[in-house]
Parts: C-alpha cells; structure tokens; sequence
C-alpha cells in the first residue's frame, strides 16, 4: 500500500491529470500532503491555496501521519 491507509488514499497521492499541472486547479484533487508540515489536507477549491488539515482518513477512518507542528 505504500505507506498509504487504504486504495482510495493512495490513488490520491499519486494524483496526476493531464488538464490541471496543480491540484488546486483541478477539481478531481481531494487530497494534498503537505510534505514540509507533514499534514493531510482536505483542497478547498476557492480559487486559492487553501486546505482543511484533516487527522483522520475521510475514506477509511485511519489516523494520518501526526503533524510535526507544535510536536517533540
Ligand atoms: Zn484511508
Ligand atoms: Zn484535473
């Protein structure tokens, strides 16, 4: 599953569309990992960068990958 909680997140992560070159453009995107906070986020398509830090897989229910923000 390649560290990933289930298919449906994993098929998210490896997102890729030929129409959009960001996934905040692209309404297919649900899902971003943000590789320097370590967080999953929710996309908000607003037209802007925006992000819903999610805790817990919306597909499964497995917890992600805990932030490193405020951590030791
Ligand atoms: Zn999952
Ligand atoms: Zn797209």
């Amino acid at each position: 599953m390649n560290g990933h909680c289930c298919e449906s997140m994993a098929r998210q992560m490896a997102w890729h569309c030929d129409d959009h070159e960001d996934a905040f453009d692209c309404p297919d995107a649900l899902v971003s990992f943000n590789a320097r906070s370590q967080e999953y986020g929710l996309i908000v398509h607003d037209g802007g960068t925006s992000v819903i830090v999610i805790d817990f897989c919306p597909w499964c229910g497995s917890r992600l990958s805990v932030s490193q923000r405020g951590r030791r």
